[in-house]
């Protein structure tokens, strides 16, 4: 088989990067390891930049996202038994959030490409890039069985953390910046209406909670939890008991005077652990990576999949360019491009997750600098500004 762009993953970077390249008429095809099931199914990212909602919208897959999606003007940072809310609006000219899962976002790109796209194969597993320093890279890929080559002239690696594309660029070239953080996420989703209408971060000596939510499922009237707990990292989902997270949440939510957490039937339970890691370059001759496969937020900062998006927005402009005029500038510039925002994005993460959670050598000292941190952004416009701009995202050049 032979196409101009050979995308490797269904996640949300391979289905937006499919999506601008159909709408542009160029073509491409789509090599996912998963089933469709899985990837409409796997419960992740929920929170989508204003930046992201246009890219989807331009795209032509804002419909559903428009009904259905909850836009948030602001989210509470909770710590000494209070709350402090951040407007997003009125400190960053007017740009808010929309939360809408991930799954959701998959699911439409996903029932776009069957209905006017390319072919998207789902259980075709990518074994390796070949060729990516020439002008006719080739995919080796495995499909009902059999071994295929899908030949070329640019592959996109949007096969996240665990897939094989970044191990077409020579370990010469390439350089890898990793920082683990000693904690993970219990994440649950609850058939439970959200105790508060919007996020609420909160910071407590037990560790750090994140109250979320998803929009109502289809037929449902009311939105439901999405919940998460600051956990060691070897920790196993199935030890928490139901009863254990509802209290554990309570404790470290809890404000004066508040009331106790709205309780229901737990659907989900998983941990996640917390990473931040960039890949650099993101561009190894005719490959580009974009999204997870190239670099991880811990998820403090909900930026993983707006990143993505960035990518492949930045990636689909640089390849219409190049084809309508021949000018391979933003092709050249791609890795330095994504990595000025990707390395913004990481530092906000960071810092996001360094002040909210707690770390478990943490003095009182720590503590103190943390809740100075928080009092500072309770009480100074510029501070306050600061994160609410990072946390709406900066807007695509
Ligand atoms: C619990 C959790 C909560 C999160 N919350 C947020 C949030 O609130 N906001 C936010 O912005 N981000 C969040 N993220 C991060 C976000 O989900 C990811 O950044 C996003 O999924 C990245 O998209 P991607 O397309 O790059 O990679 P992925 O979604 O990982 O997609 C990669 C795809 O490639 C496929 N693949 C892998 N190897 C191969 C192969 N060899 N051949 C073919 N296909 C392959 C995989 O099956 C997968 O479908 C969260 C993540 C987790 C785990």
């Amino acid at each position: 088989m032979r196409t101009t762009v050979a995308i490797i993953g269904a996640g949300p970077a391979g289905l937006l990067l499919a999506r601008l390249l159909d709408e542009a008429g160029i073509d491409s095809v789509v090599l996912e390891s998963r089933d469709r099931a899985h990837v409409e199914q796997r419960q992740r990212a929920g929170i989508l930049e204003q930046s992201t909602a246009d890219a989807l919208r331009a795209a032509g897959a804002g419909a559903r996202m428009d009904r259905e999606g909850l836009p948030h003007t602001g989210i509470e940072l909770r710590f000494d038994r209070r709350g402090h809310r951040v407007d997003f609006p009125s400190r960053t000219g007017g740009r808010s959030v929309l939360v809408y899962a991930q799954t959701e976002v998959c699911k439409d790109l996903i029932a776009l490409r069957f209905r006017t796209g390319g072919p998207l194969l789902f259980g075709a597993r990518a074994l390796a890039v070949e060729d990516a320093d020439t002008d006719r890279p080739r995919v080796r890929y495995r499909h009902g069985g059999r071994e295929e080559v899908l030949e070329c002239s640019y592959v996109a690696g949007c096969d996240g953390y665990w897939g094989i594309s970044r191990a077409a660029v020579p370990p010469a070239l390439a350089r890898t910046y990793e920082r683990t953080w000693p904690y993970a996420w219990l994440g649950i989703l609850a058939d439970a209406p959200p105790s508060h209408h919007e996020l609420v971060y909160a910071r407590h000596d037990r560790g750090f909670a994140l109250l979320s939510m998803r929009p109502p499922a289809e037929g449902a009237d009311a939105p439901v939890s999405r919940l998460y707990l600051q956990v060691p990292p070897s920790t196993e989902a199935a030890s928490w008991s139901d009863t254990e997270i509802w209290d554990e949440l309570d404790r470290r939510v809890e404000t004066d005077g508040g009331r106790p957490l709205e309780r229901g039937a737990i659907t989900a339970k998983a941990v996640t652990p917390m990473r931040s890691w960039v890949h650099e370059p993101m561009r190894h001759g005719r490959l580009f990576l974009a999204g997870d496969a190239a670099h991880i937020v811990p998820p403090t900062g909900a930026k993983g999949l707006n990143l993505a998006v960035g990518d492949v927005v930045t990636l689909a402009r640089a390849l219409v360019t190049h084809r309508d005029t021949g000018d391979p500038a933003g092709i050249d510039a791609y890795s330095a491009d994504c990595l000025r925002r990707v390395w913004g994005a990481e530092h906000f993460s960071y810092a996001m997750t360094d002040l909210l959670h707690r770390h478990p050598d943490a003095t009182p000292f720590d503590d103190r600098l943390r809740r100075a941190r928080l009092d500072r952004i309770a009480t100074c416009a510029a501070a306050e500004t600061d994160l609410a701009e990072g946390y709406t995202g900066v807007p695509f050049p």
